[in-house]
């Protein structure tokens, strides 16, 4: 029973994330911010890797675990006594939160920013690079999201949907094209919008370390790290500590936080 479950999730977040990645697709082809030469093979092949690795650790634990603990009662939300709906919408903006705080963790702390730069090494900034993470960072991150989904007691369905919602939202913020130009400023009051997420890409330590967000700005704007940028602006993206013409490839990118010592030395 429980393993029906599992494959209806998995396969239920697997669609929707195709999906939204083709609609991303279109979009940057339709109307492009700027012209640029994806990585495609570093990205994808990063992609890949880190999918390989996760599955092979747990495809599914978000789902197990939230499972787990409404059976047995536990987490914040049980203990109180939620009701569903309560509990989906509460555990959504708790774990948006929590990823905020942790993407946060993961530019202040040199541990943390040695797997995220890989991340950031992207020079182009395009929907594969919401793909494009070293999977010892998918692997870092899966504790924080275990113990978060524990603590809250988010129900499994919630659970579902925030992967759904945060999926779609990080492929979203990281597409090349943009919204329309008079709804941008007001969508950035709610959510990370593309614009917002491109100054977060920039090659400009002061403006990478803003915009921390994944779904909602809120976050931003109650930590301070809010940093509103238009549709207008080209922004230079790219890692600022990478001093060589090309960014680093496939074998490079997996490579980069046992060469790269992180590249903290950071004006101020
Ligand atoms: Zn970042």
């Amino acid at each position: 029973m429980l393993e029906t479950a599992e494959t209806t999730y998995q396969l239920t977040r697997g669609v929707g994330l195709a999906a939204a990645l083709v609609l991303v697709l279109m979009l940057e082809r339709w109307k492009p911010h700027a012209r640029l030469r994806p990585a495609w093979g570093t990205n994808l092949g990063l992609w890949f890797v880190g999918a390989l690795v996760m599955a092979g650790v747990c495809g599914a634990c978000g789902w197990v675990v939230a499972a787990w603990a409404a059976e047995h009662g536990l987490g914040l939300l049980a203990w109180i006594g939620a009701g569903p709906w309560t509990a989906i919408g509460v555990g959504l903006l708790g774990l948006d939160a929590v990823s905020y705080l942790w993407h946060r963790a993961n530019h202040q702390l040199p541990f943390l920013w040695r797997f995220h730069q890989v991340h950031h090494a992207d020079a182009s900034f395009h929907v594969t690079t919401g793909l494009r993470f070293h999977p010892g960072e998918l692997l870092l991150a899966l504790p924080v999201r275990l113990g978060a989904v524990l603590l809250l007691g988010v129900p499994p369905e919630g659970v579902l949907l925030f992967e759904l919602v945060f999926g779609v939202a990080n492929l979203l913020e990281h597409g090349n094209f943009d919204f329309p130009r008079r709804l941008d400023p007001l969508a950035q009051r709610l959510i990370i919008t593309p614009a917002l997420h491109r100054a977060h890409h920039a090659s400009d330590w002061r403006e990478l370390d803003t915009n921390f967000g994944t779904v909602l700005s809120i976050w931003d704007r109650l930590g301070g790290t809010l940093h509103a940028s238009d549709t207008g602006r080209s922004v230079v993206t790219g890692l600022p500590s990478w001093s060589r013409p090309e960014a680093p490839a496939l074998a490079a990118s997996l490579l980069l936080p046992f060469t790269s010592g992180g590249g903290r030395a950071r004006p101020r």
